[in-house]
């Protein structure tokens, strides 16, 4: 079966769907419906052109950067010599977790093989790098294997660390009322959080008909991959209980000081989203720190602002830095864990060594080529740039990476520029998202539509559409 109907039949049988509606529903995606319209789903949509470039190019990571990133250089190359150092046999669509904890999809639709998408000249060393050497072009495999390279690709993602949290630890989770839609392990290929969070919301439905419930979701203060997915679990929670007219006391703890980034979907959240539950209270400024899972108690740091005095010199007021810690008791706990870069990379040389990208890859935010080491490039959540921890940041970082990398192999400049682009389809109750696309200088949106606003169609389109987009097209380079 050719690329284009294995595409179509997944979102027809997945979404029980006719033919005919899902090309209607395609018909949303200038993009897709373009590719598979015109029947172009087989052709390469690469920015970077073919390229008879010598090297031997190791790309460390086989999630979705890793694997985008080998499809690409390995259709662009006419003689690749590529290896990849990963460690995970199963392949995971990560935002699909959202959809499991929502109930709309199980394990298995967001599973797969990784060896469905590596070709057979590409060697696979089914190991993870322990040891960066970038001052000697070598990695140091777990098993202790040294790997030489001409050019090196980072794409590692980053880790969690639910241990940050005193008194948590990953097996908690599931248990005494708490969840965590995030939590999954590549390399045991399992997705426990979307499950343990279904089994939440059912847990919280059920507690929510004999009385009024207290449900935290919280929001760290460091980075995270989708940042859209604390509030996510937030609405289609609160949701799911309204469907059946149940209610309870929800509390958004998040270290941020606003709902959304984006002013426009800011507005949207505040004046649409969260007076339609009316039930939610907001606590920004509060991290997460400690969790008593007995007492069923969180605590939070809580960082404010005070005015001072007035300074007559600099003629405004002296602002006086605040933190205090702060109890909530809770019913029902959804915790979304501190991210950092991979210890591998975070303790090497290629990493930022000082400042607020300290830990993660060191790579130009345009070019996405390391600072100081030229043959190495990044991809995915591991790039220590300003925007963007997204599947969607790695499908544009992919075209413009390889582009780059490939002018490096022919002694050219990097040229092809990342504008910061990323994307949340930020899910605001059942049947509804707000795709919240911005870059580097803010809004950005795909279509000529409001931005801000929550359709229907998003939703099918993320529901659908994307992790179809995802098999077929992104892993695989055309797209
Ligand atoms: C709950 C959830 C919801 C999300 N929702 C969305 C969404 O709606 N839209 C969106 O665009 N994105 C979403 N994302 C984010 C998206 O999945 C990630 O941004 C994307 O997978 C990043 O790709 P990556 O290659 O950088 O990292 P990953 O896909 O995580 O892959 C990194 C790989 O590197 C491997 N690795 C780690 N260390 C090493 C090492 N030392 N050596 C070798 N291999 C190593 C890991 O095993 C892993 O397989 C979501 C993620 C989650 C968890």
């Amino acid at each position: 079966m050719d690329k284009k109907n294995e595409f179509m039949d997944e979102i027809v049988n997945n979404s029980g769907m006719s033919r005919r509606d899902a090309l209607k529903v395609m018909g949303l995606s200038p993009i897709a419906a373009g590719l598979l319209l015109s029947g172009a789903a087989g052709e390469a949509t690469t920015a970077e052109a073919s390229s008879s470039a010598e090297g031997k190019i190791v790309i460390v990571g086989g999630g979705s950067g890793g694997i985008m990133a080998m499809a690409r250089f390995h259709s662009a190359l006419s003689d690749p010599d590529i290896t990849l150092i990963a460690p995970n046999e199963k392949h995971l669509y990560q935002p699909g977790q959202v959809f499991m904890a929502a109930g709309e999809y199980t394990f298995e639709d967001i599973v797969k093989d990784n060896k469905d998408f590596i070709p057979d000249d590409v060697k696979w060393i089914k190991d993870e790098v322990k040891t960066f050497d970038p001052d000697n072009n070598k990695v140091i495999t777990r098993a202790g294997e040294e790997v030489s390279y001409d050019y090196l690709v980072v794409a590692t993602g980053l880790q969690y660390h639910y241990e940050w949290i005193e008194g948590l630890t990953e097996d908690m989770i599931g248990k005494n009322g708490i969840s965590s839609v995030y939590l999954n392990n590549a390399e045991a290929g399992t997705a426990d959080g979307g499950s343990l969070t279904w089994e939440w919301f059912n847990d919280l439905k059920e507690a929510a008909k004999t009385g009024k419930q207290k449900v935290i979701c919280t929001q760290p203060e460091t980075a995270i991959k989708c940042g859209g997915a604390p509030q996510k679990i937030l609405y289609l929670s609160n949701d799911f209980l309204k469907q059946d007219k149940l209610t309870a006391d929800f509390t958004f703890a998040t270290s941020s000081t606003n709902l959304f980034g984006v002013p426009e979907v800011n507005k949207t959240l505040e004046e649409e989203v969260q007076p339609r539950y009316g039930n939610i209270t907001n606590k920004f400024g509060h991290n997460l720190v400690a969790i008593d899972a007995e007492k069923k108690i969180a605590t939070f740091e809580h960082k404010y602002e005070l005015q001072g005095e007035y300074d007559e010199d600099l003629e405004e007021y002296d602002i006086i830095k605040k933190t205090e810690r702060v109890d909530m008791p809770y019913d029902f706990i959804h915790i979304v864990p501190p991210m950092a870069g991979v210890d591998a990379v975070a303790s090497s040389p290629l990493a930022w060594q000082k400042g607020t990208g300290k830990g993660w890859l060191e790579v130009d935010q345009y070019t996405l080529q390391h600072r100081r080491y030229n043959n190495v490039f990044g991809i995915g959540d591991i790039c220590g740039v300003a925007k963007g921890k997204t599947g969607g940041s790695a499908r544009h970082h992919g075209p413009i990476m390889v582009g780059n990398l490939l002018s490096v192999m022919e002694g050219k400049k990097p040229k092809e520029k990342f504008d910061g682009y990323t994307v949340c389809p930020l899910k605001t109750q059942y049947g509804k998202i707000i795709l919240a696309e911005f870059d580097y200088k803010g809004a950005a949106p795909s279509f000529p539509l409001a931005v801000g606003e929550q359709r229907w169609m998003w939703w099918a389109f993320d529901l659908y559409m994307l992790k179809p987009m995802y098999w077929y097209l992104m892993m695989r380079g055309l797209m």
